[in-house]
Formats: structure tokens, C-alpha cells, sequence
């Protein structure tokens, strides 16, 4: 029943080893699901095929494996699920809500000039039919002129106004993929999850998930995203920039830095435990209100 058991999850990318900022999604993620009695999920995001790195899935299972991050179930890989993404996209385009737009990314960005927060916000050229001469390529849902908004458990009341802030967007991308937004939201509502705890560089996908459950007929998940990791240097850390892998023996001193990320005291006895109590710890003791906004990355400890 989704109305009473918590059901989270953890929704790596296998585009590179398990690095600090996605062990601080898993461990956020894990912690409150299992101090809520509730179960934690594992969906491999393999949906964007070029930017898949061969072993990467399986090295991010090894990783949360060392860490003593422990899933329910089967593991949910994107790859496996076209036909039911692509079922989806036909129902929303029997309602008149899905659209063949035949812009290309270059003439988007050159009809975009204040490009949003949220890369370059779709001028519409499609929307009420393609433009003669035109082939489809993209096919993108129609968002309305109205504000989204939600509560994320952070960061608190969330608002955007989806045309003027991104515009129709992308739900099966001119290369054939389908895309995140949509796959993010058909495996959220199949998986019967009800608590999305994750990075805060995702608020602002957020609102443009939560039309889609509304087009659906879904109730959308609760949210909550967790602080932006921030290098030392105040940028973005990617894993192009200070990510590490996780080396086995050194797992306990990252998911104690990972819980220190969060706000999270962990007592000084701790410090060199192994990785299974100190996340029992984590599980006891998480505390949402010690939750910071931003954080820099901590030291890492040392590979070995
Ligand atoms: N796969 C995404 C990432 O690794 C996370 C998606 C999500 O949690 O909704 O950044």
C-alpha cells in the first residue's frame, strides 16, 4: 500500500564508478528509507547508451555491496523497458499531449538566446504541427501555462513556470532514446515508489516529473534533494572533477565523510569501523533537521 509503507531508492547512472556525490544519494536515500521501516530500491539508469561505460553497472553494484548498501529486490535496469516507455509515450499521445517536433538542437539554442536555468528553453516551433519541409525527429510533451510547485523536504516550497523555464520538452529524443524525464517517472510509479530522495541538481527536473505523473494519472512521489556536493573550489563536483572510485578497505571512511556530508555527527569511535556499523549508525540516527543546503566535499580519504 503506498499510502503507508515507504518505498525509496537508490538511481545510479553507470557512466563512470560509484563517486562521492552518488555515494551521498545512496547513503541519504537508504538511511531514511530504512529508519522509516521502509524498502530501498535499485534502478540502474542505463538508458542513455552512448554515455553507458562498459562495467560500470557492475562496478556501482560492487561498490554499494562493499558499503553494506543493501537493495530489496531485483535490480531495475532502464535498458530492459522500452516497450513499456514506449506504451506510455503512446498514451499520453492519444490524449493530444505528445507532439513531433523536427527543430534541431542548434536551431533551438539559436531561437533561445537567454538560455533558462535549465539549458535552452523550446520556443514551440513544433507544437502546433511541423513546419512544412520538416521530418520529426524528437517527440516532446506539451507542458500548459501554469506553475508547478511543490514542498521538497529541504529545500521547501518549490515553483516553476514550465513553459517560460524549459518548455515543451523531450520524452523520446531525435537519436531514438527515450528520455530520462519519462523513464525516471514510469519506473518511479511502476516501482510503487513514494519517497525520491536524491541530489539537489534535480529540483529543477522536478516540476517537469511531476506534470508528467499529473498527465498520467499518477500521484507523484514525495521529494526530498539532498545538498549539492561543491568541490573545494565552489564548482559542481562531476565525476570529471575530484570523483574517486570506492576502494574496498576504504569504504567506512567514505560513508562516514558521506553522512559527515550530511549534516550527520558520526561519533569519533567510529572512525575506522567497518562499513556495516557505521551505516547501522546512520540508519539510528539520521536526523532530516541536521540536513545542510550546500556543503563542500569533504577531505577524501585516501585510496588504499
Ligand atoms: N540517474 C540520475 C543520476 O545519477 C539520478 C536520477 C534520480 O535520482 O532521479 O544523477
Amino acid at each position: 500500500d503506498r499510502t503507508t509503507e515507504y518505498v525509496g531508492r537508490f538511481a545510479p547512472s553507470p557512466t563512470g564508478p560509484l563517486h562521492f556525490g552518488s555515494l551521498v544519494a545512496a547513503v541519504g536515500s537508504y538511511c531514511l528509507a530504512r529508519q522509516a521501516g521502509g524498502r530501498w530500491l535499485l534502478r540502474m539508469e542505463d538508458l542513455d547508451r552512448p554515455r553507458v561505460v562498459p562495467g560500470a553497472a557492475d562496478e556501482i553494484l560492487r561498490g554499494l555491496e562493499t558499503c553494506g548498501l543493501e537493495w530489496d529486490g531485483e535490480v531495475l535496469w532502464q535498458s530492459r523497458r522500452d516497450e513499456r516507455y514506449r506504451a506510455v509515450i503512446e498514451a499520453l499521445r492519444r490524449r493530444g499531449l505528445v507532439f513531433d517536433c523536427g527543430c534541431s538542437r542548434r536551431e533551438i539554442l539559436a531561437s533561445a538566446p537567454h538560455p533558462g536555468e535549465e539549458g535552452p528553453v523550446y520556443p514551440g516551433t513544433c507544437r502546433f504541427g511541423l513546419p512544412a519541409g520538416r521530418k520529426p525527429r524528437a517527440l516532446r510533451l506539451r507542458v500548459p501555462d501554469e506553475v508547478v510547485g511543490f514542498c521538497d523536504g529541504l529545500f521547501g516550497p518549490q515553483e516553476q513556470h514550465l513553459l517560460t523555464a524549459v518548455g515543451d520538452f523531450v520524452l523520446k529524443r531525435a537519436d531514438g532514446l527515450f528520455a530520462y524525464q519519462l523513464a525516471v517517472v514510469v519506473d518511479d510509479h511502476d516501482s510503487g515508489v513514494n519517497q525520491v530522495v536524491r541530489g539537489a541538481d534535480l529540483l529543477g527536473s522536478t516540476p517537469r516529473q511531476i506534470y508528467l505523473h499529473q498527465c498520467l494519472g499518477w500521484p507523484h512521489p514525495r521529494y526530498l534533494h539532498l545538498p549539492l556536493a561543491l568541490a573545494a573550489d565552489g564548482q559542481k563536483l562531476s565525476k570529471r572533477h575530484g570523483a574517486l572510485p570506492l576502494r574496498p578497505r576504504a569504504a567506512g571512511r567514505w560513508l562516514a565523510a558521506a553522512l559527515e556530508f550530511l549534516g550527520q555527527k558520526v561519533p569519533a569511535e567510529l572512525r575506522g569501523a567497518p562499513p556495516a556499523e557505521i551505516l547501522a549508525w546512520g540508519v539510528a540516527h539520521f536526523a532530516r533537521e541536521r540536513l545542510p543546503r550546500e556543503a563542500a566535499v569533504p577531505d577524501l580519504p585516501a585510496e588504499d
